[in-house]
């Protein structure tokens, strides 16, 4: 275990995406000192988290918060109160997440800006896009979008039905896309965080690890923050417990909260910040009245699965056999709803070979009753079954409507926190997703895939008397299977220092603190485009930049 003195110049409170991030790059200047609390164990005590093939076996684990979010009033009819992923491990889900690679759509970041977040447009947050990116996808290298010498090595590798998908696209009239280029409205290929020797590369491995050789770097694992402590609405050091009890560590600069989505909003709220009425019911004084956990935004994702021609060749058994993970095509397209109010896209199709494990042991897949079991002899993980699959489709609502909101249970720092995504709240969110769901078994019906005998498997209502593809049948579909997809964001909102759902300002400073930032996915204004580790990592980089320019000022 790591040898923690009385005070250092920074303390970040969580090691994931965005905050293993800030902790190596401020650990640069070696002037400073630099303490990152995890309430994890390190990632080298689960080598699982280095082998892609395994990323879902790693749910419902010891390095898995294991939370669950609220019953849902308007969906989740067929599963159980639904399992929420969070890695709690060194990475953050950097360690534990699927891997998939995408900066989103410049659109998103371009609204920001013009929301007030002076700094997040696009064109001034591509340079850290960029200098995380250590890019071997042959396609791209040589691009103005991509780079070669950052630590998180990006990988592609494709396969005759990915092509096919891409082609598909192409049919349907869609550009073939570079889906980090900011322009992704189209079809393309659908870069990994794999090394070239078929290792996961998380922040952990590419950022923290490295860094550790510094001296002025303290990592401490299975150290869960309980509050930062605030003296006169200025931050002076910041509670911890390990196994040995609690302990404090003076802050002499700033700390940082990098919890993520729902750790983030846990910690302010323990620490007295947050909206005043609920914190008064826990029992909580509260010293920054702000809207801490309001603005819960998540990515709901419906899987559909495809079969192919008996004896096509998809390579499953060398996925197998290499442990990468087979992702490979990926598609973003506008349904045209007119309740969207952006000209990003609103619905993502992931391409997936086989079947993502996702049964009642491993992933969030718990049926309420095995009436729901849609497919029978559910074997996840036999090559047979993947074989006979051939791909899935995993559809998913990329600006939903519905917001939810993450509370306290209690004032005691280990009790889970209440989440309540409200899914499925808002019509526009329904809509959207059977317009997805119709859109994907276009694309299986295409010339392009016409060779592989396409057959499409959505799932199926328990005594569903509609018409298969009626607006009413899918609708009843979605709202018994859709899923997150594992993207929450947006609970300690940045905006405007005068708007009053700011609880950051576009310094990622939490408004009437001092002392106190938040950097990770919970930030973001709204939910992405798309996957969003990429965007947090961004946010971690271009988080470190602020707090180095806040001390030069
Ligand atoms: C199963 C899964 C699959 C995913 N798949 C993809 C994908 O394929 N592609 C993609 O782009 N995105 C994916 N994501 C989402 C993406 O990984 C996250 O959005 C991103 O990693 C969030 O980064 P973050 O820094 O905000 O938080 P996190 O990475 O969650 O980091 C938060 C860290 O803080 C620690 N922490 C929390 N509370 C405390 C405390 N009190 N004290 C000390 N430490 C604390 C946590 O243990 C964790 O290490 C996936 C996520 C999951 C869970």
């Amino acid at each position: 275990m790591a040898t923690v003195t009385s005070s250092y110049d920074y303390v970040v409170c969580g090691s994931g995406s965005a905050g293993g991030v800030v902790a190596a790059r401020l650990s640069e200047d070696d002037n400073i000192s630099v303490l990152l609390l995890e309430a994890g164990p390190s990632d080298l005590d689960w080598p699982s988290t280095h082998i892609p093939a395994k990323a879902a076996s790693l749910q419902r684990t010891d390095i898995d918060w294991n939370y669950k979010c609220e019953p849902q009033v308007n969906g989740y009819k067929a599963l159980e109160a639904c399992f929420w992923p969070r890695g709690k491990v060194l990475g953050g889900c950097s360690s534990n997440n699927f891997m998939c690679f995408t900066r989103c759509s410049s659109v998103d970041y371009d609204s920001w800006a013009q929301a007030g977040c002076t700094g997040w447009s696009w064109k001034e947050l591509l340079p850290y896009f960029l200098k995380t990116e250590n890019c071997k996808c042959p396609k791209l290298v040589g691009s103005k979008f991509h780079n070669t010498g950052g630590p998180l090595t990006i990988k592609h590798r494709g396969n005759q039905l990915s092509d096919a998908f891409i082609d598909a696209g192409v049919e349907l009239g869609f550009k073939q896309v570079d889906v980090n280029s900011g322009d992704i409205i189209g079809f393309g290929d659908f870069p990994m965080t794999i090394d070239e020797d078929g290792k996961r590369t998380s922040v952990a491995r590419t950022y923290i690890h490295p860094a550790m050789e510094r001296s002025n770097l303290t990592v401490l694992c299975n150290a869960v923050v309980t509050k930062v402590n605030i003296e006169d609405k200025k931050v002076v050091g910041v509670s911890f417990r390990t196994k040995e009890g609690d302990k404090f560590v003076k802050v002499n600069k700033e700390a940082i909260v990098s919890g993520g989505a729902v750790n983030s909003p846990q910690i302010l709220m323990l620490s007295g910040i947050g909206p005043k009425e609920h914190l008064r019911e826990i029992g909580i004084d509260c010293i920054a009245d702000l809207p801490v956990g309001k603005n819960l935004q998540d990515h709901l994702n419906m899987i559909v699965k495809v079969s192919v021609k008996e004896g096509t060749e998809i390579h499953t058994d060398e996925y197998c056999a290499t442990g990468t993970n087979p992702k490979e095509g990926v598609a973003f397209f506008k349904t045209g709803l007119e309740e969207l109010k952006t000209e990003a896209p609103d619905i993502q199709i992931v391409h997936l070979l086989g079947e993502i494990p996702s049964g009642p042991v491993t992933s969030a897949h718990v049926y309420k009753d095995p009436k729901f079991f849609p497919l029978e002899n559910y074997d996840n993980t036999s090559e047979e079954r993947m074989r006979k699959i051939g791909f899935s489709l995993f559809i998913c609502l990329l600006h939903p409507k519905s917001i939810g909101e993450v509370k306290l249970r209690s004032n005691d720092p280990l009790d889970p926190p209440i989440i309540n995504p409200n899914y499925l709240d808002d019509p526009y969110d329904v809509k959207a997703l059977i317009e997805g769901i119709r859109f994907a078994k276009r694309v299986t019906e295409t010339k392009a895939m016409a060779s592989f005998e396409c057959k499409f498997h959505c799932m199926k209502i328990p005594d569903g008397t509609h018409d298969e593809w009626s607006g009413e049948h899918l609708e009843q579909v979605i709202r018994h299977y859709a899923r997150t997809v594992y993207h929450p964001t947006s609970t300690c909102k940045m905006a405007a220092t005068e708007d009053k759902t700011a609880v950051v300002d576009p310094q990622l400073r939490v408004l009437g603190i001092q002392g106190l930032r938040v950097v990770d996915a919970s930030i973001m204004p709204n939910v992405p485009s798309g996957n969003t580790n990429a965007p947090a990592i961004m946010i971690g980089e271009k988080g470190a930049d602020l707090i180095k320019i806040g001390r030069q000022e």
